[in-house]
């Protein structure tokens, strides 16, 4: 669920290595341990959603299922349903409007409520007498195609998603979607009568991941080190063993450093981190939520941001000034072009990324990424050109000699 990868430099790595780091999750519905059910003669799945999302944008759109499954006999399943043209989809129910007179009185947050994102599976009865029969038929469709019995759920990583999701990528699936989620249907749209934007699901952060992986595979002979890496459970705080906070990318480091006799403190020391993660495009429907001066704008370039957080930069990495000039010089120096990001208004919310966990390892992080336009929803909005400048500046780093 986490990949790092390394380009070995002609330099030691007590030299430091040049890394990027990138998230590969996004927001989504994971499936519970007990998933499987059935009310009024329809059978759902019942989730938990993933990352910070509006849970009421989430009904009423095309949710392909991914996954993997640990069978009981010790067999590996994966799960896709929804990607293929004639797969079906699943889907999450909304109430019509003419009877939702008290829904529409509600707070946006309790439009939908967790509990109600349940995704449809099937509403066809097993021939015969009994309760239950729609269920049974989806559990007697899902053992057919993949063998798998009701408890097989409980060692199962199941996840929901846009169905259809961009796929200019390339990449195995199975590396970014290693649990069963339910994920939104599209497929990667160009956006616009000019074409200049690209809607997709997933934008956050696999528009900064694929170029970052791209430059890395495409390096050859690199005088520092390169190291990318593309981490998982950034969405949640970068928890867990697949997270930005576990010590796997302090041991993959190790295990280089070692084979040269270095010091891995004195690699991290001298090492220089980009923290590729995506900034809020500038949206003028809500001109109210962003300081215009210091926001990123959708085909400006890639988007340097010093610090993000909360309130007085809780939670913030805050690049330091030489960090900032050491990012601005290498990216004139390759003809890269830039623009400066910060996270909406002061005190009007915040976030975060991996970049204050990498730095906490004595390296010089800095965040930069692709800005996005409706951050978080099923469908997210880039910019063609500000991708290809993600792509131009993760190469100027992966080629640094200085
Ligand atoms: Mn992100
Ligand atoms: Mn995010």
């Amino acid at each position: 669920k986490s990949i790092a990868l390394a380009v070995v430099g002609t330099k030691s790595l007590g030299e430091g290595a040049n890394i990027c780091a990138a998230h590969v999750d996004s927001p989504r519905l994971d499936i519970k341990p007990n998933p499987l059910y059935e009310d009024s003669e329809i059978s759902y799945l019942k989730t938990h959603y993933y990352g910070g999302i509006k849970k009421y944008q989430w009904t009423t759109i095309p949710l392909a299922l991914h996954g993997v499954v640990y069978r009981a006999d010790g067999a590996v399943v994966t799960v896709t349903i929804g990607e293929d043209e004639g797969d079906p989809i699943l889907m999450v129910s909304d109430l019509l409007p003419h009877l939702a007179a008290d829904q529409m009185q509600k707070p946006a947050g309790k439009i939908i409520e967790g509990e109600q994102l349940n995704v449809i599976l099937g509403s066809e009865p097993l021939e015969g007498d009994g309760s239950d029969l729609v269920k049974l038929h989806i559990m007697k469709l899902l053992n057919e195609k993949y063998g798998l019995v009701e408890s097989d759920f409980l060692s199962a990583e199941l996840t929901v998603v846009p169905a259809g999701r961009c796929r200019e990528a390339g990449l195995d699936r199975s590396l970014l979607r290693a649990e069963i989620e339910v994920v939104p249907a599209y497929k990667c749209r160009d956006v616009g009568f000019d074409r200049a934007l690209l809607g997709a699901y997933g934008h956050d952060d696999r528009v900064d991941a694929y170029p970052a992986l791209m430059a890395e595979i495409e390096t050859k002979n690199p005088a520092f080190t390169t190291v990318c890496v593309l981490t998982d459970k950034e969405e949640i705080g970068s928890v867990g063993i697949s997270g930005m906070q576990s010590h796997y990318f302090e041991h993959f480091m190790e295990g280089l450093c070692d084979a040269q006799g270095v010091k891995l403190s004195d690699c991290f020391a001298n090492s220089f981190c980009l923290s590729a993660d995506v900034s809020n495009a500038f949206d003028p429907n809500w001109p109210e939520t962003c300081d215009k001066r210091n926001n990123s704008q959708l085909n400006y370039g890639v988007a340097i941001c010093k610090y993000t957080g909360s309130r007085g930069k809780g939670g913030a990495s805050d690049a330091s000034a030489e960090a900032m000039g050491h990012v601005r010089s290498t990216l004139d120096k390759a003809g890269v072009i830039w623009q400066i990001a910060t996270l909406g208004k002061v005190d009007q919310g915040g976030g975060g990324t991996v970049a204050k966990y990498v730095a906490n390892q004595d390296i010089d992080t800095i965040d930069i990424g692709v800005p996005v336009l409706s951050m978080h929803s099923p469908f997210e909005i880039v910019s063609k050109a500000d991708v290809y400048m993600a792509y131009l500046t993760f190469k100027a780093f992966c080629e640094d000699a200085e």
